[in-house]
């Protein structure tokens, strides 16, 4: 497919740029280039199918199912879209006067007000832009309350082995070091090894429950009396709140402070990039730590205000605001019974397509799963040489996005399963019935899925290649 470069043709497609209608400003001439851009000149036609030739090349919620595990890639409802591009909320500065953003600062405090029920926290900051800088944030508020207290020996922070990447990834960034706590049989924390792990060098917990096998610890509570007991504090990764909200509250489970992903559970697309929004909730006892500002109500007014001992800023302005517009609008839409209702069906639909796989892939872990579910094709690659990754190229010849491959890293082979609440039984047994066909074509015709797959416009990158270099950057012959 052509590039945008390569349609450019000169003088094509020329734009119109309204009549200046602000007072001109001069630039210091060094700040100024000294030539053009060389950007593209195309029709608005031409450039129209360029994207829609793009778009059709790869896949997305709006063309099929979309199972990628840990991901939550439901579908969002479109009126969230709408109130987010209201134009009150999308023509708004982030330099504006609190006095005439009153309805957007309104937004951001009834969304915290909400949020703090679903998890249980008392105070919220919306400033994190993913899950990932709000693990950073809440990292940060653990570190400010031991350092308040004097306790400068706390530096540790306990990670179990089935965490996401992200966890000890933050851990490391807020100054921590990261120790690795086993799981025990059934998938959950090993009580033992937690219990030998704690001690006056522990700053906390981060956990995620369901955890990143899909399954709920029971153990839940002793867990976090276990790292309170030694003095540590229990950091919540909300990234799978889907799997349980309305149901369970973190704050109850024994947590301390939480990051939400508003992009996966609370209706933001994602997948490419972003925008997405981390916030993070804490207990009553932390908030004097928050990022600033926060919000405050005072005599029907919002007002930003600083926390007593402010971490200050994690990010500029107010955060992904229009992420938090869509959050709202999500959260008044199901209301009180259908915040649960979402989570229920979440793990209805991940137990429905896992019993209908049980019998014939191999589960990491024979039980209920919450709101995903990792299979193991280990004994499958043994037996036929067809790997996970052969596996999860071939459904995209059905139409389907492959579900999350070769993580969690506990388990060989794993393909990880996420169908999400917004799936049909009927999308779930064909989803059930393509997976069963490709394990039938695996035992009889091995070597056409290691060139899976057959029909996408691109097969097998080098992904390795992809990722370290990308050439993100046209070159010009000259
Ligand atoms: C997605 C995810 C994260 C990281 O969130 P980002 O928004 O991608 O930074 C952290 N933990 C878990 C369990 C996740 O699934």
């Amino acid at each position: 497919m052509k590039l945008l470069f390569e349609r450019s043709r000169t003088g094509r497609g020329q734009s119109l740029i309204p009549a200046c209608d602000v007072p001109a400003v001069s630039f210091d001439p060094s700040l100024l280039r000294a030539e053009a851009p060389r950007l593209p000149e195309i029709s608005e036609v031409d450039l129209g199918r360029h994207y829609t030739e793009l778009a059709k090349q790869t896949h997305g919620v709006n063309d099929g199912f979309y199972p990628l595990g840990s991901c939550t890639m439901k579908y969002n409802p479109r009126i969230d879209e709408e109130m987010a591009a209201l134009p009150g909320f999308t023509g708004i500065h982030p330099l504006q006067g609190e006095d005439t953003a009153q309805g957007c600062l309104e937004v951001l405090f009834r969304l915290e007000k909400l949020l703090c029920e679903i998890t249980g926290m008392d105070g919220m900051t919306f400033q994190p832009a993913a899950g990932a800088h709000g693990e950073y944030t809440g990292l940060l508020l653990i570190r400010r309350y031991h350092q308040a207290r004097g306790d400068a020996a706390r530096t540790k922070i306990l990670v179990p082995d089935s965490a996401h990447g992200t966890n000890p990834a933050s851990a490391v960034m807020a100054g921590f070091s990261v120790v690795s706590i086993p799981s025990n049989a059934q998938g959950g924390v090993d009580l033992d090894a937690l219990r030998a792990a704690v001690g006056p060098d522990t700053a906390g917990l981060m956990l995620t429950n369901p955890n990143t096998v899909g399954l709920f610890d029971p153990n839940i509570l002793e867990i976090t009396e276990i790292v309170h007991r030694a003095g540590g504090l229990c950091y919540y990764d909300g990234a799978n709140l889907n799997a349980i909200m309305g149901h369970v509250r973190p704050g109850d489970m024994g947590f301390d402070c939480v990051h939400l992903n508003l992009h996966k559970t609370f209706s933001t697309p994602h997948g490419g990039g972003g925008p997405g929004s981390g916030p993070v909730g804490c207990k009553a006892f932390l908030e004097e730590y928050l990022p600033e500002p926060r919000i405050r109500e005072e005599n029907g007014a919002y007002r930003f205000c600083t926390p007593a001992h402010t971490m200050g800023r994690v990010r500029s302005f107010w955060g992904n605001f229009l992420v938090a517009v869509r959050a709202l609008t999500y959260i008044l839409t199901l209301g009180r019974e259908g915040i649960p209702e979402a989570s229920a069906g979440a793990v209805l639909n991940a137990n429905y397509l896992m019993n209908k796989l049980k019998d014939s892939y191999d589960m990491s872990f024979d039980t209920i799963c919450m709101h995903e579910f990792v299979m193991t094709l280990e004994r499958l690659k043994h037996e036929t040489g067809v790997s996970a990754m052969d596996v999860a190229k071939r459904l995209l010849d059905f139409g389907m996005h492959p579900p999350t491959m070769y993580f969690p890293l506990i388990v060989h082979e794993a393909l990880m399963v996420e169908p999400t609440e917004t799936e049909s039984p009927e999308t779930l047994d064909e989803a059930a019935s393509v997976f069963l066909g490709i394990l039938e074509e695996a035992r009889t015709d091995p070597e056409s899925l290691h060139s899976a797959p057959h029909s996408c416009p691109i097969g097998r990158p080098d992904e390795v290649t992809a990722a370290r270099s990308p050439v993100l950057r046209y070159k010009f012959a000259q």
